[in-house]
């Protein structure tokens, strides 16, 4: 089903039919539909090779697209899909790897915008696996999109709604197997965007991880009339605080692109736990962020004044 509106039953094939047939016969129960929007940035969708990161960490999204994998004994995390239909690309990339997709357990995401998260809903139900997300970011998942705060009237769902199993804030733990994550709430971008932190052994070696979400500033922001997000303004400035306060042996990001990932990684590389380290890039891209967060202010301050 690739119309602009699809319905979503929650099954497909045969038994859709079959189930759609029960629900049609019911008052509305749990079909949802949304507004499937175009994709038109090519590198959200071209396959990428799944690699190893350091550790237990994966490389599992598309070319722009980044989503992680932590294995565990107990099973695994998965932090972000890509946008509609990538949970079929993560199951190849997990088993290229040698895991399997059904051992997904938890599953985060760092920001609820549909490059995101837009396939959560579909690989929960595959695999079983319970979302957690920060508590801010929690109406827009099980909304499909609609609050986001640049629409304050509704946008209408732009991608299937997903509940959330937990609702986290920032310093909370995820657990599982021997792995611990740490949730830091870096809002601006998203109201409830998250970094996490963690460590993952090597070679006899600890390496501290962290998966940031950089403070990019998308179209359609305005950090100084935001009504769905007044404080939004603030909120940017102290992510960026704290993020120029953390550090790790290793980071990644939301995008390839947020990471210099092409720069550092290319297909056929052989596995190597330096690859991703780069600690004076992390604050020189923290600060890029920060910079371009800075003259959009100074320009709407200016305006404002006029
Ligand atoms: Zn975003
Ligand atoms: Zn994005």
């Amino acid at each position: 089903m690739r119309g602009a509106i699809e319905l979503f039953t929650g099954r497909s094939g045969r038994a859709a039919v079959a189930l759609a047939t029960v629900l049609l016969a019911l008052p509305a129960v749990s079909q949802v539909s949304f507004e499937r929007r175009p994709v038109t940035n090519e590198a959200w969708l071209e396959p990428f090779p799944a690699h190893r990161v350091v550790g237990d960490v994966y490389y599992v999204g598309t070319y722009d697209l980044a989503a992680f994998l932590i294995t565990t004994p107990a099973g695994h995390i998965l932090i972000n899909t890509g946008v509609y239909d990538s949970a079929d690309m993560i199951r190849t990339s997990v088993e290229s790897l040698g895991f399997e997709f059904d051992d997904i357990e938890i599953l985060l995401t760092t920001q609820a915008h549909w490059d995101h998260v837009a396939d959560l809903a579909e690989i929960k139900r595959r695999t079983g696996a319970r979302l957690f997300a920060h508590e801010d970011d929690v109406p827009v998942l099980e909304d499909g999109g609609n609050s986001d705060f640049r629409f304050p009237e509704g946008r209408g769902a732009i991608f299937e709604p997903v509940s959330v199993d937990r609702a986290l804030q920032h310093g909370d733990t995820i657990e599982l197997g021997d792995t611990v994550l740490t949730l830091h709430h870096h809002p601006g971008h998203t109201k409830g965007a998250s970094s996490f932190t963690f460590d993952t052994e090597d070679g006899g070696r600890t390496y501290s991880v962290l998966v940031v979400n950089m403070g990019s500033v998308n179209n359609g922001v305005e950090l100084l009339n935001m009504p769905g997000y007044p404080e939004i303004a603030e909120d940017y400035a102290a992510t960026f605080a704290a993020q120029k306060d953390l550090s790790a042996d290793v980071w990644v990001s939301s995008h390839g692109r947020h990471y210099d990932l092409y720069d550092k990684f290319m297909p056929g590389d052989s596995y190597d736990p330096q690859r991703f380290a780069d600690p004076e890039g992390y604050i020189a891209k923290i600060e890029e962020y920060e910079q371009l967060y800075l003259r959009q202010l100074a320009t709407e301050r200016a305006q404002q004044a006029r």
